[in-house]
């Protein structure tokens, strides 16, 4: 037999996955993989319920439901400043996930470099590889997680095609003040690089901290492809909604790689999501404090315990620092921590570049009773691990 594709051969699965068939493996309480365990908001609910008795069963329009394009372009016009079009300038995709493939398969060829900081999101590693670019890794240093300046226009120099820029960021918790991205905007005019960003959590911010779209950065709309999801706002990350908007340029040919690659995202998830998409800003400040609580629940138990950790200022993540523990892969960490504590938690170096093996990851999107059950076990990790 002749041998699989060379492009996939360095691929493990992902890891954050992974993790969850684990954790469900050992009945442990699953903080790896982010998602919630609490239920998204009744009107989406209460909609779903009369999808199905309407005629919402067939394709969309393979870009996207015009209804859904256009509660989304009436949402996002106001909080990236700028009026989008429905029609030109919005793909709607399978998931954020999908988002970001179709976004780097619209701009890169194979052999062009593609800046990404670290630690960063696992799939854009599998994206680049998958699209034949190659990945330039710019490190995000501890404990703020910035970039040196020197560093990112080393990097630049190389000439990327694009940077991916992951704000608020997955796993440590980074948003990007105003002057960061100042700097990359201006690297970007100045090197001619498209910025292709993953914005999932805009709507998951701490105070005092403000999410700025880099797309609505002066001059920054014409070369950033902005990808994002529903998954996050609205608690539904198994409905797999997910979208672009950048220019009508980028978005033509986006239009077409995400034709190819999906047709479409599910039709009566995009009807039934319509109302969420149509909720006042009330709905996005109540996410805002609900997130907060839990955080403060959360750090605060982890800090009870004596255990090491990130604050995140955005994004539902933790790193927690398992050095105390003396375990030489944080991977085998993982998993007694899964079979012998019964909590789930991604190991940290899936998140890095460099050789990163005293952090793991745990997310605290969950219930509050859940979150609780999780310190609770935690409490025995120096007994037990
Ligand atoms: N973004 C989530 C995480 O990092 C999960 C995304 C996914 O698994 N598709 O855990």
């Amino acid at each position: 037999m002749q041998q699989l594709s060379k492009r996939t051969a360095g691929f493990t699965d992902s890891v954050i996955r992974r993790m969850t068939r684990i954790s469900n493996q050992y009945q442990a309480v699953n903080l790896s993989q982010g998602f919630p365990d609490f239920d998204p908001p009744k009107e989406i609910l209460d909609r779903l319920a009369q999808v199905a008795h309407e005629d919402f069963h067939q394709y969309s329009i393979t870009w996207g439901a015009q209804n859904f394009r256009e509660a989304l372009a009436a949402k996002q016009s106001g909080l990236m400043g700028k009026e989008i079009d429905p029609n030109g300038e919005i793909v709607v995709t399978c998931g954020s996930t999908e988002a970001m493939m179709a976004a780097m398969l619209t701009v890169t060829n194979p052999g062009d470099k593609v800046i990404v900081f670290s630690p960063f999101y696992e799939n854009y590693g599998a994206d680049t590889i998958l699209s034949g670019a190659e990945p330039i890794y710019v490190n995000l240093y501890p404990p703020a997680f910035n970039f040196r300046p020197e560093e990112l226009e080393a990097a630049f120099k190389q000439k990327p095609k694009a940077l991916v820029l992951c704000n608020p960021s997955n796993p440590c918790g980074k948003v990007f003040k105003r002057e960061e991205l100042d700097y990359i905007a201006e690297l970007a005019r100045k090197y001619d690089t498209y910025v292709i960003t993953d914005e999932v959590y805009e709507h998951i911010v701490y105070e005092p901290h403000q999410h700025i779209y880099f797309a609505s950065l002066p001059g920054m709309w014409e070369r950033t492809i902005s990808c994002s999801s529903l998954s996050k706002t609205y608690s539904i990350t198994g409905w797999r909604l997910g979208y672009i908007i950048a220019p009508q340029e980028i978005i033509d040919v986006a239009k077409k790689v995400h034709d190819f690659l999906t047709v479409g995202a599910a039709a009566p998830l995009q009807e039934a999501v319509i109302p969420g998409l149509r909720f006042g800003q009330s709905y996005y400040d109540e996410l805002r404090e609900k997130y907060t609580s839990k955080k403060n629940l959360f750090l605060k138990g982890l800090d009870e315990i004596g255990l090491v950790h990130t604050n995140p200022e955005g994004a539902y993540y933790v790193l927690l620092d398992i050095s105390e523990f003396g375990y030489e892969s944080d991977l085998t960490f993982c998993e007694v921590l899964a079979e012998k504590v019964g909590v789930g938690a991604v190991p940290g170096s899936s998140f890095f570049r460099e050789p990163v093996n005293h952090l793991i990851r745990l997310h605290f999107a969950k219930k509050d009773e859940t979150l609780y059950e999780a310190l609770n076990r935690l409490e025995s990790i120096r007994k037990k691990m």
